[in-house]
């Protein structure tokens, strides 16, 4: 069944979706994204994904496509043409179409979403826990912007997969900034998360939000710093977080096994929490 996708106010067979040749998206990456999970057909986190495109948006002086009510009916209504159990909505804002140029053109943005079906609840790496290498981080300066700039993670992702892990973890100044597209956590041996501070240098993640929140609430010490990959090989557990992936366990980095090397308590006890609380405020 081909999907029904959305762009600039309608709703169309994927087939017959276009966008402009022209469109800074395409051209320039001149773009901003989303990415909502579905589970049971509603939306997990929705106003915390809507906010950050709003701020994206403002970051870069792009044009607000519409209000965040009128954001949210049409996630409804893509979840209900495609009639989406389980998966994700995809959705992009441009700064839309004008002749190449690289200074803004005032010009209306374009808008697109698409559904994807899949299994995120019982994904296979969330019960074996993910392998990851270290790679130098060659991305921007601004990754607190959620840009469609993904050649380096999608790099990244590639030069995981050769070395036969399933990610990577990048490393800026010796330190971890995060994973290609999650945020990067490590537990000490005494118990405590570690996760590296907000700030330019990487995405304000909206599940990395909700887990340090659920994390405080479980009287589980958290420290907002950047850590080394020396420390994350000799820590107790290794995890990341995003939309998609909500809590995944990572169990080895560059070929050194994390703890015991399977997946870690706390990485498993705040993935059951998160869902649990997520499915409960899904809208
Ligand atoms: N960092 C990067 C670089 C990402 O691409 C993502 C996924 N969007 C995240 C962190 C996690 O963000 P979120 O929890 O909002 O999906």
């Amino acid at each position: 069944m081909s999907r029904i996708v959305y762009v600039n106010g309608e709703y169309l067979p994927e087939a017959e979706a276009k966008i402009s040749v022209f469109d800074r998206g395409f051209l320039m990456a001149d773009a901003v994204y989303e990415v909502t999970s579905i589970i049971n057909g509603k939306m997990l986190d929705f106003a915390g994904h809507a906010a950050r495109l709003a701020r994206s948006l403002g970051e870069i002086d792009m044009k607000q496509p519409c209000t965040i009510a009128e954001l949210e009916a049409i996630h409804r209504e893509m979840i209900a043409r495609n009639d989406l159990s389980e998966g994700l909505i995809y959705l992009q804002v441009t700064r839309g179409v004008a002749d190449r140029d690289f200074a803004f053109p005032d010009v209306e943005p374009s808008m697109v979403l698409f559904t994807q079906a899949k299994n995120v609840l019982n994904a296979p790496l969330a019960e074996t826990g993910m392998k990851v290498i270290s790679i130098p981080d060659i991305r921007w300066g601004r990754r607190d912007i959620k840009t469609v700039q993904l050649l380096a993670p999608s790099l990244g992702k590639m030069a995981a997969k050769a070395a036969g892990a399933d990610d990577a973890w990048l490393v800026e100044d010796g330190f971890v900034t995060e994973g290609t597209s999650n945020n990067a956590y490590i537990v000490t041996q005494e118990g405590t998360i570690v996760t590296r501070d907000l700030s330019h240098d990487i995405l304000s993640g909206i599940t990395r939000e909700a887990v340090l929140r659920f994390a405080a609430e479980a009287q589980i010490k958290v420290e907002e710093r950047p850590f080394t990959i020396d420390e994350a090989k000799a820590a107790k557990e290794a995890f990341v977080t995003s939309a998609t992936t909500f809590v995944g366990p990572v169990v080895a980095i560059d070929g050194i096994e994390i703890g015991d090397g399977k997946v870690g308590a706390t990485a498993r006890r705040l993935r059951e929490i998160y869902l649990a609380e997520s499915l409960k405020s899904a809208i």
